[in-house]
């Protein structure tokens, strides 16, 4: 079977196993440990590895917090910062898009009394579908509005958004401004600081690391971002995420980092590339293959992302048609739930063409001859079903 759904998780790239290993075997102290060698070897590596994720993001070392990954980052962010007594008002920005990881918590606190303001992008057939306005934002601020969180890349569509306008309306009105960056991060160049972000979360399993770590940049220069802690104990980083960390994890996210920031600009012109050759393959094999969400382009478009429709045909049933190639219907993220996914839905698509769509994800190791390969069974796959369904 031929690996398609990079969005959803990636390998872990040997390298970074290789990094990892002796975190496991030989230095597997706790970082919390005072007074003997396994604890400082582990303190240290963690320490290392926090200053090469900062440098690369454009943040400083203090500004990393480790979580168990972006759902917690998501979370800490969101409710840290609402969940404080000096906050502005009671008002949230967000996007109708989003992940579940954002939108889940700000509907909990919709419920408690929050009101939120959730923006709808730009709809299906538009070249930047999916994509929000910075003016869309600055409208929607008011003086109670104590948070904007806004996505860099989404994880369906790949749309990217104007993060660096959005990050200076915010900074100039004073709103602590908040960003998902998990599909962004090793895939596009980001500087936290200078884009005016407050507050990102990003995850290794993303970029060829580890499952289960994550982390959130936390601003410490000009305006001091503040959380409420949401897990509490031993106070490690600095008591705002109580827990031993996952120091073989840590290690893991820094060096998977390390290798996408280091390969970038020659990988990402290559999955797009493949990316492209996959639609044009997909169009010219079949009929009825519409692209969904934004254009094919770098300022638009994560380099990996494909999402299509296939008229007449059902999104589900043409995944079980294609065992060999793993693809998503709908969002994987939220797969534990069979609703039609809820970004296409957002831009604009029918029911019907949100059932009928798949998501290719593209990665590290994806091949030319992959996508051949994805090509020739989907078409087969599709020809099959429509022949299915004709009325006799
Ligand atoms: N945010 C986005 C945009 C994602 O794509 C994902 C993927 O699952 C998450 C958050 C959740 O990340 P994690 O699996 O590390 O909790």
């Amino acid at each position: 079977p031929i690996y398609l759904d990079n969005h959803a998780t990636t390998r872990v790239d040997e390298r970074v196993l290789a990094a990892m290993t002796p975190y496991f075997l030989e230095e597997y102290g706790n970082p919390g440990s005072v007074g003997h060698l396994f604890g400082e070897a582990a303190r240290e590596a963690v320490e290392k590895a926090r200053e090469s994720i900062a440098a690369g993001l454009g943040a400083e070392a203090s500004e990393i917090v480790f979580t168990s990954g972006a759902t917690e980052s998501n979370n800490l962010a969101i409710r840290g910062i609402l969940g404080q007594r000096r906050r502005r008002g009671d008002h949230v920005i967000s996007v109708t898009t989003e992940h579940k990881a954002v939108l889940d918590p700000l509907a909990k606190l919709g419920r408690s009394g929050f009101e939120v303001t959730l923006l709808s992008p730009q709809q299906q057939g538009a070249a930047n579908a999916g994509q929000i306005d910075p003016q869309q934002v600055a409208d929607a601020l008011r003086d109670d509005t104590a948070l904007v969180s806004i996505m860099a890349a989404n994880n369906e569509i790949g749309v990217l958004h104007p993060i660096a306008e959005i990050g200076r309306i915010c900074q100039e009105r004073g709103v602590p401004f908040h960003c998902d960056a998990t599909q962004a991060v090793g895939k596009t160049p980001l500087d936290f600081h200078a884009l005016g972000v407050d507050l990102a979360s990003f995850t290794a399993h993303k970029i060829y690391g580890p499952k289960g770590c994550g982390a959130l940049y936390v601003r410490k220069r000009g305006k001091r971002i503040r959380l409420e802690p949401q897990i509490d104990g031993g106070g490690q980083e600095k008591g705002v995420r109580s827990g031993t960390l996952n120091v073989p994890g840590i290690i893991g996210l820094a060096a998977a980092l390390r290798l996408c920031l280091d390969e970038m600009a020659t990988e990402m012109p290559r999955q797009a590339q493949l990316r492209d050759q996959l639609l044009a393959g997909l169009q010219s094999a079949i009929d009825g293959v519409t692209l969904n969400g934004p254009e094919c382009t770098p300022q638009l478009r994560l380099a990996g992302n494909l999402n299509v429709s296939f008229a007449g045909v059902d999104g589900e049933a043409l995944m079980m048609n294609v065992r060999e190639i793993a693809v998503s219907s709908g969002s994987a993220c939220t797969s534990a739930n069979p609703e039609p996914s809820h970004v296409l839905q957002a831009i604009g698509l029918s029911e019907d063409a949100t059932r009928s769509s798949l998501r290719f994800g593209l990665g590290r190791f994806t091949t030319a001859e992959h996508i051949e390969f994805a090509v020739t069974h989907v078409a087969a796959a599709v020809s099959r079903l429509r022949k299915l369904v004709k009325p006799t």
